[in-house]
């Protein structure tokens, strides 16, 4: 059986992200989806913007910034955002091209964004990111934290800071992660939450996600 298209996989996306909307009383309006294109070349972009996706998510800088400056002239309603952990080097960067970073995750970072922004009179949307899992390895404000780096955030950025972004545990149930973040978010006043990725989804939507990150239920594995 042959894999299907990447507008045909986006089609499905949509229908079970409809459909998550629909069995958890959300409005589908409020959920977007974030298509992950990370080491995907331009091609399969223009394929998934022909098809009519405009979100596009990017780990690398480099990359997103190349792929940002190939496309926008021709899709200037593209909009770019990043997704992996962000070198305090590549503020400036960023500020001139992405239209959101979904890894505020440290005052460093924060300082530099500050000073980007002021240079490059570009300010992309922010997102905290937090280490729900308390994990060793990943990026992420700590939860115990947490409070007091979005309030550092907000105090700094203003409603620049549009919400929060979390990666759950490998292989752990994932809800239990992602309605901690919503709460987070409720305490704070934000409004969007970046969660949920090819597997999990829909359990995403059912605890509040508005942003959906997923990248290989659409365009297939990664190339590496
Ligand atoms: C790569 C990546 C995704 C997409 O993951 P899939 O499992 O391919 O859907 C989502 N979020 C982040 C932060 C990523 O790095």
């Amino acid at each position: 059986m042959s894999p299907l298209s990447i507008s045909q996989n986006l089609e499905q996306i949509h229908s079970k992200i409809r459909h998550s909307c629909e069995q958890n009383g959300r409005n589908p309006h409020k959920v977007k989806l974030i298509a992950v294109s990370k080491f995907h070349p331009i091609s399969a972009l223009e394929e998934a913007l022909q098809a009519g996706q405009r979100i596009f998510g990017e780990n690398y800088v480099q990359e997103a910034q190349e792929k940002s400056l190939f496309l926008r002239p021709k899709y200037p309603d593209i909009k770019i955002h990043l997704i992996g952990p962000l070198q305090t080097n590549k503020a400036v960067m960023a500020c001139e091209f992405a239209d959101a970073i979904h890894t505020l995750d440290r005052p460093n970072l924060c300082k530099a964004l500050k000073k980007a922004s002021e240079k490059t009179g570009k300010l992309p949307d922010l997102f905290v990111q937090i280490n729900i899992g308390h994990e060793q390895k990943k990026s992420g404000i700590s939860p115990e934290e947490a409070d007091d780096f979005i309030e550092h955030a907000q105090s700094l950025f203003g409603d620049k800071v549009k919400g929060l972004m979390c990666i759950p545990p490998h292989g752990e149930p994932a809800l239990p992660y992602f309605q901690h973040l919503a709460e987070f978010s409720k305490r704070h006043g934000l409004k969007e939450l970046s969660m949920g990725m090819s597997s999990d989804f829909e359990l995403a939507i059912a605890a509040g996600a508005t942003f959906v990150r997923v990248g290989t239920a659409i365009f297939g594995a990664r190339p590496v």
